[in-house]
């Protein structure tokens, strides 16, 4: 009965190891949950404060325009000019939908023909290749090591760009890897992209408060690049809002309509609160949005440390976002006398087991000698994790 597509897609991995944590804590294990990324800060509360009165005005409760609220819109596009240096932007060029991962998505169901490419910056996200694969687009990834801080270069792109290549899909800051393109890299990359008519870059900047290089680079800021960037975000990260779902797309307007004639049929708008609630995050002061920066370096800072005292686990110095992405390949064929570890997902089923901590196996990232580790947790709770973790990864021989 179900669809081939459904049969034929992965389920995502985080949310899986996410699950597996919860069952074990049901049974009343002190389990540390580093697998998802979701910071474990509470929304500000002015934003919720802004939902509030949205909901007591009793105005925000019919169906929102397709695209988002018209002053939304308007802001987004001035952040987007003021903050990230897109000056072209206006509301015509935004597109809110529900979560970045839907407007993702809308992107790939309006670019993709059964057929075409996208290039995938990998490591990469878990969604981006089911979202390509969905419209029976094929994801081609192209590839940053350990060595490369996780970076592929412009060469690595243009040589992988072939004639069915409809776009160049990367996050930065990076989830799973924190790797951040300075604006040198990105420009190189943009120089290879001008050069081909139809290709479009997708840059995911949902992560750009959360960077520790000084400033966020926007790809769409670069002259003669306007019309050939979807730049995706959304207010899940940086404003601690995953659960009211807001996302967003600045693209140039055909982009903008194609996106909007899925969504109309989908899910119509993005819930009118959260919208409100998402606008009070634009309008208002963004010194919560810094102050949970700064306690994520503090704790980027501390993991660095603790996972550097781990004989076998070699880690760069993640620039952005909340993840450590470990090359775990040591462990690979040890064993505690009991159980033998031939992978990342036995190792990530190893730690959960003897150490109640849940990580996520990089093979679902596109990296499979990697895991995966969340540090958006408490100061805490990183330490105790850790710990847990040296000690089990200690038994291995
Ligand atoms: N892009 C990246 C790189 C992400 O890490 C995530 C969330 N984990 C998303 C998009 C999706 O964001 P949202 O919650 O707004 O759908």
């Amino acid at each position: 009965m179900i669809s081939d597509r459904v049969l034929n897609m992965e389920e995502s991995a985080t949310l899986a190891m996410a699950a597996k944590a919860r069952s074990l804590k049901e049974q009343g294990k002190d389990v540390i949950s580093l697998s998802l990324g979701e910071p474990d800060f509470k929304t500000p509360l002015h934003i919720c404060e802004g939902a509030k009165k949205a909901i007591d005005e009793g105005k925000y409760f019919a169906y929102p325009p397709v695209a988002g609220y018209n002053d939304l819109r308007e802001a987004i596009a001035k952040k987007l000019r003021e903050e990230n240096n897109i000056k072209e932007a206006e509301a015509k060029h935004i597109a809110v939908s529900n979560g970045a991962k839907q407007s993702i998505a809308n992107i790939m169901f309006s670019l993709i023909n059964p057929g075409d490419e996208v290039i995938i910056f990998s490591p990469y996200w878990v969604s981006y290749s089911a979202l390509v694969e969905l419209p029976g687009g094929v994801p081609v990834f192209v590839k940053g090591t350990l060595e490369t801080e996780f970076k592929v270069t412009a060469q690595q792109v243009e040589e992988a760009i072939t004639p069915k290549t409809k776009a160049i899909l990367y996050s930065s800051p990076c989830n799973p890897t924190g790797a951040v393109f300075l604006e040198e890299e990105l420009r190189a990359i943009a120089d290879v992209v001008k050069k081909h008519e139809n290709l479009l870059v997708l840059a995911d900047e949902i992560y750009e408060h959360i960077n520790y290089t000084g400033s966020h680079f926007s790809i769409a800021s670069i002259e003669g690049m306007f019309d050939k960037t979807v730049t995706i975000n959304g207010f899940a990260k940086g404003f601690a809002m995953t659960g009211w779902r807001v996302g967003y797309i600045c693209a140039p307007e055909w982009v903008v309509k194609a996106c909007m004639k899925i969504q109309g049929q989908i899910t119509s708008a993005n819930s009118s609160i959260s919208q409100r609630a998402a606008l009070t995050a634009l309008r208002e002061d963004l010194a919560p949005t810094w102050e949970m920066a700064k306690a994520y370096k503090n704790r980027r800072d501390i993991v660095s440390k603790l996972l550097s005292d781990i004989p076998g686990v070699k880690a760069n110095q993640p620039q952005g976002a909340f993840y450590f992405f470990p090359d775990v390949s040591y462990f690979f064929g040890k064993s505690d006398g009991d159980i033998t570890i031939a992978n990342a997902s036995d190792l990530c089923l190893y730690i959960l087991d003897k150490s109640h901590v849940s990580l996520v196996e990089g093979g679902a990232f596109g990296e499979p000698n990697c895991i995966r580790i969340s540090y958006a947790a408490s100061e805490e709770e990183l330490r105790e994790a850790l710990k847990r973790m040296k000690e089990v990864l200690g038994r291995l021989s």
